[in-house]
């Protein structure tokens, strides 16, 4: 059975389709990156994930559950954590105070305080700082550790390199491999798409709202992926 099946689901925004029907399925253990313009839709559908945003139609199944229309602190408790857009720290408390938030819902799993500052061994000497002092790349580091905290089974992360500096992106991403062995699947959506190609398993582009392509990077030529992302031909 699939972690994550989501059939034929549509977000408007008032009359906006900003979502349009888009189907997806995602496996444990699996990185899928979600690529599109802007406006393509893609944090409406991760906040549709996370239940931020309400469906129109269509279902969302997270291990066979039907969670189409569950409160979005349920889904916390079901295992779904978002690194939302712009990363939405504390910025006034410090790095490990804003992890600690993570652990408010008490599922257990690999994850603890210890085991974060593991994967990101810079962040046990800047612990007491507080978040506002943190570069935006680190802040996204705190931001993906603090949702690691909450034991998710599926972990997504919108926007994850954005205005940030290459070098914390490469060494966020150098952490997936671990993410995932722990047993957390990661759907990200990333807006580089050679980034996107480098570290998926598999790629969903979204245009206007619709999956126009999907597949695993090897399978796809950047003709196609170019096309998809553009809305060409
Ligand atoms: P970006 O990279 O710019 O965040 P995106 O692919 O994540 O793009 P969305 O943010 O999901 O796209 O936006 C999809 C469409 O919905 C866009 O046309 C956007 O203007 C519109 N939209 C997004 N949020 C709202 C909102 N709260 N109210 C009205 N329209 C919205």
């Amino acid at each position: 059975m699939s972690l994550l099946s989501i059939r034929d689901l549509t977000v408007h925004h008032g009359l906006l389709r900003a979502v349009d029907g888009v189907s997806l399925e995602l496996e444990r253990g699996e990185v899928l990156a979600v690529i599109g313009a802007n406006g393509a839709g893609k944090s409406t559908l991760l906040r549709a994930l996370a239940g931020l945003n309400t469906p129109t139609s269509g279902t969302v199944h997270l291990a066979g559950r039907d969670i189409t229309r569950s409160p979005a602190h349920q889904r916390v408790s079901a295992g779904i954590a978002l690194v939302p857009e712009g990363r939405r720290l504390f910025r006034s408390l410090t790095v490990e105070e804003n992890l600690l938030t993570g652990t408010y819902r008490k599922r257990t799993g690999p994850w603890s305080l210890r085991r974060v500052y593991e994967l990101f061994p810079w962040m046990t000497e800047r612990r007491r700082q507080n978040a506002a002092q943190l570069s935006g790349g680190e802040q996204q580091a705190v931001a993906i550790g603090r949702a690691l905290l909450t034991n998710p089974d599926l972990l997504l992360v919108d926007e994850l390199s954005l205005g940030l500096a290459p070098v914390i992106v490469r060494r966020i991403y150098e952490t997936l491999p671990e993410i995932v062995a722990a047993g957390t699947t990661a759907l990200v959506v990333e807006q580089d798409v050679s980034q996107a190609l480098r570290v998926a398993d598999r790629v969903h582009c979204l245009l206007e709202g619709r999956s126009v392509l999907a597949g695993r990077p090897a399978e796809l030529t950047a003709e196609q992926v170019e096309h998809a992302y553009f809305g060409i031909g």
